[in-house]
């Protein structure tokens, strides 16, 4: 992931790019150089193998947290059914700052994939939820494939073409 942050904070936002950057901050009030300072700060650990609590990615006394149970996130991350390759700490959780990763999944993306991906799990470490985060670059707020995100800024922002992008 070092690489794909090297990418995210050497990043010049082509007009695709930065359509996206300004549909985030209006959204959400995040911007690239809050991404970029927090991407440097979020430590990142590998899912597969986390005993941590899925719930402690989430406020304590939140509707995620009880939802959640007391599962670790590695047995998300196991769950072929969960999709889950990427998870991020929200503020105010437990795990603030923290980014869990399939390194698997991870080592077979293109840089300029994973630098996407980063971008997407910081900008939960800085508080915007999936829902938020897909509604502003367009998708429907509550369609679970939250990879198009990922694959939107991957796409704007960093040129990756061809399967990793397509949606
Ligand atoms: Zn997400």
């Amino acid at each position: 992931m070092s690489n794909a942050n090297d990418k995210l904070q050497n990043l010049k936002p082509g007009s695709d790019c930065q359509g996206d950057l300004n549909m985030i901050l209006e959204a959400t009030g995040i911007s690239l150089f809050g991404i970029q300072l927090q991407a440097n700060s979020s430590v990142w650990a590998n899912g597969m193998r986390s005993t941590e609590l899925q719930r402690d990615l989430y406020p304590a006394g939140s509707d995620s947290y009880n939802r959640s149970g007391t599962g670790t996130i590695s047995a998300v991350f196991r769950n072929s059914m969960s999709g889950t390759r990427a998870e991020a700490g929200l503020p105010g959780s437990a795990l603030a700052g923290m980014i869990f990763f399939n390194p698997g999944y991870v080592n077979q993306n293109s840089t300029g994939f994973d630098a996407a991906l980063l971008m997407h799990e910081v900008i939960h470490n800085l508080g915007a939820i999936d829902a938020s985060l897909m509604g502003a670059l367009g998708f429907n707020p509550a369609d679970p494939i939250t990879d198009k995100a990922t694959k939107k800024l991957a796409k704007d922002c960093f040129g990756v073409t061809g399967r990793e992008v397509q949606y």
